[in-house]
């Protein structure tokens, strides 16, 4: 068997029909920039989010860098955040000059660990940027209520997690500001790069719609330093297509991840598969398993490998190891727990179109 990681082709051949057809009638307006489909894309995150405003912008990355100017995030502030995550999350506190201060992760969800926060608070402290792993929202009570005591930002970095759940609500609706990305792989990809800032402040809204746009507040007016970040129309046309079939997507990604779960359960002591908190629900951008078994990580990806399973590691370095964070001092030991889950963690093959007989031939090679 030879098996597709993300099936990318797969859902643009399903959705043909529909998604081209929406192309064409941004082509046939050539509305490239700003067009109603990017209007129409904001109204229906909204509704489907339950966020009071959605604004799209070209990356997740820009999400995260609108969101924190948004909030007036400025040089010498201090951002706690995970070292274990994709780089973005943390460079661009450090492209705005602040100063990102990580706190190891919990061992069963791979997300920031809300007990060890506090200690790490300075009077520079501005905000917590938690990121829901793998597509499960952090512990959202915990850091809300933290934040809260210390009168600090929540902004939740929801980049793989369109579509999750806390406590009932989605992620794109907790926090002062949440942000998703809809790069191609994510759980809601469009055909390029794209992303959205999610908040229910009119006030940070109105502000953010200003910074995506040079921070005009009318056109050759410009009231902030802004940025020029906005969404193509014709990645708005697409995500409009993709979203009107997410909630079975979602559905679908639930079903895969269940039956990995059973028929992984059994094999192995050294397996440890994903944990989910009851409070929460997964949007599964990854099924990451932990072969706890030091150095057999690369020798079991090899294997998989050579018959037909691919597999990738999410992530291999955390980020206080980094070069480019070289200059914040931190150095091995600092963060056992994100080090530890850095070398054992693998990425399964993860789409809404795996066949049941697909997971059970992944399970057995395992
Ligand atoms: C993908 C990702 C981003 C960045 O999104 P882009 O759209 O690629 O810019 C930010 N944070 C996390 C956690 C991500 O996984």
């Amino acid at each position: 068997m030879k098996i597709d990681f993300a099936k990318l082709q797969y859902q643009y051949q399903l959705y043909k029909e529909e998604i081209d057809s929406a192309i064409h009638s941004v082509l046939d307006k050539s509305n490239y920039i700003m067009g109603e489909e990017v209007k129409e894309l904001e109204e229906n995150l909204q509704n489907f989010t339950g966020a009071k405003h959605a604004i799209t912008c070209a990356s997740g990355t820009d999400a995260l860098l609108l969101a924190m100017m948004a909030l007036d995030i400025k040089p010498g502030d201090e951002i706690i955040t995970t070292p274990f995550t994709f780089i973005a999350t943390a460079e661009t506190i450090a492209f705005l000059g602040a100063k990102p201060v990580f706190v190891d992760i919990d061992e069963k969800t791979y997300n920031i660990d809300p007990s060890k926060i506090e200690e790490k608070i300075t009077n520079k402290t501005k905000a917590i940027i938690p990121v829901s792993l793998y597509g499960q929202p952090a512990d959202i009570d915990k850091l809300q209520a933290i934040a809260d005591k210390h009168n600090l930002k929540l902004i939740i970095d929801g980049a793989q997690s369109f579509g999750s759940t806390f406590n009932g609500k989605t992620d794109s609706n907790l926090g002062d500001i949440s942000t998703t990305s809809f790069f191609p792989a994510k759980p809601l990809g469009c055909f390029g790069d794209g992303g959205a800032v999610f908040t229910n402040s009119d006030e940070l809204a109105q502000k953010i719609k200003m910074l995506r746009i040079h921070g005009q507040n009318k056109r050759y007016h410009h009231k902030y330093i802004g940025m020029g970040g906005r969404m193509d129309t014709i990645q708005c046309a697409v995500v409009n297509v993709k979203l009107k079939h997410y909630k079975d997507d979602l559905a679908k990604r639930q079903e895969v991840a269940k039956k990995y779960s059973e028929e992984l359960r059994v094999k192995s002591e050294e397996l440890v598969l994903p944990y989910v908190d009851k409070r929460a629900t997964s949007a599964w951008a990854q099924y990451s398993i932990r072969i706890n078994d030091e150095g057999q990580r690369e020798k079991v990806q090899a294997k998989l490998k050579e018959v037909g399973v691919p597999t990738a590691v999410h992530y291999p370095m955390p980020l206080h190891l980094q070069e480019c964070f070289e200059y914040l001092g931190y150095k091995e030991g600092n963060f056992p727990i994100a080090e530890k889950i850095s070398k054992e963690i693998m990425s399964l093959p993860m789409n809404p179109y795996l066949s049941d007989e697909e997971i059970e031939y992944i399970a057995t090679q395992i």
